[in-house]
């Protein structure tokens, strides 16, 4: 199936993306890593929210599912790995699916982490961001995985099914990783280095033989998941109608620049709707 819109991010964002895009009776699919973006999920009180004084992130993020659900709009609990533009069409890659859709909206947010240097190097050349996509292509080898959220612990169990050998380097607290032939690493890898593919992971005061490496992660960074996105000063370049350099993608809230709060990020996430049925009734 061909959509006219697909959404990716699921905060302030895409939530408001998704409300409008539903409203315009649009056809669209709607992305999410996981329930209610963590940025809204863990703020203590929001003084900022017009009309919604003193509400806590917890609440505010209810009532933002809560409007989505009531309008029957679906979230998919997805990580888009790579969105790619063919023939006037976009491609978006989850796992082992992939989806179409004549516009993509990215509400991607900011990434407090950095990336592990040589990660985007290496992407595709022993670095993966996907189990279900690529762990078949290390079976009997000895690969790591840098795990930055306990959601994605379950992957990285299905990947001591298929390695040998699997470093597990989990970024949370309270992990639980039972595989035997898993070994837990409690330090942040400084790089992945190799030549013409991934051979090691580099710390601090040691390093690893590796033959691959997966980054289990909720959010990857713009220029890596759609090649070619103009990137201005660490945000995704737009204008005003929050049109990218990419004819028929659109992006909204914190990945397109400061101030980074719920208001503006919102107020995007419905002018990039409107922009992206104008340019659907153009095509
Ligand atoms: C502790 C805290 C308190 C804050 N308090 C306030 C406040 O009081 N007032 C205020 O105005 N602002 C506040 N902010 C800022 C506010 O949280 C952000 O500006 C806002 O959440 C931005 O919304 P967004 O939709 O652009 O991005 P986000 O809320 O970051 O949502 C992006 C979502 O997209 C998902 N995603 C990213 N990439 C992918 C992918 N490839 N596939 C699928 N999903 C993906 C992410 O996992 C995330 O869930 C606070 C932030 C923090 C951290």
């Amino acid at each position: 199936m061909e959509y006219d819109i697909a959404i990716i991010g699921g905060g302030p964002a895409g939530v408001s993306a998704a409300i409008n895009a539903k409203i315009l009776n649009k056809k669209f699919i709607w992305f999410s890593s996981r329930g209610v973006s963590q940025k809204v999920a863990r703020a203590e009180l929001i003084k900022n929210y017009a009309g919604l004084p003193d509400v806590t992130g917890a609440e505010l993020g209810w009532t933002l599912n809560n409007h989505a659900e009531s309008m029957g709009i679906e979230r998919v609990e997805e990580v888009i790995t790579g969105v790619y533009e063919t023939g006037g069409k976009f491609t978006l890659l989850a796992g082992n699916k992939d989806f179409e859709a004549k516009t993509v909206i990215l509400c991607l947010g900011v990434q407090a982490q950095k990336p592990i240097k040589g990660e985007e190097e290496f992407l595709g050349r022993g670095v993966s961001y996907c189990a279900t996509c690529d762990g078949n292509l290390y079976k009997g080898k000895t690969i790591a995985v840098v795990c930055m959220d306990k959601n994605f612990e379950h992957e990285a169990e299905y990947l001591c099914t298929l390695a040998q050998k699997v470093y597990v380097m989990p970024f949370y607290k309270n992990y639980r990783i039972t595989a035997k032939n898993a070994e837990i690493i409690l330090k942040a890898p400084t790089e992945i280095s190799g030549g013409l593919k991934v051979n090691e992971v580099v710390f601090k005061d040691s390093k690893i033989a590796v033959d691959g490496v997966f980054v289990l992660k909720s959010a990857i960074s713009p220029a890596t998941l759609v090649h070619g996105l103009k990137i201005e000063d660490g945000h995704i370049s737009v204008n005003r109608k929050l049109e990218t350099n990419i004819g028929g993608m659109f992006a909204a809230g914190d990945c397109t620049g400061r101030p980074y709060q719920y208001m503006k990020a919102a107020g995007e996430g419905n002018v990039a709707v409107h922009s992206a049925v104008e340019y659907l009734s153009r095509r």
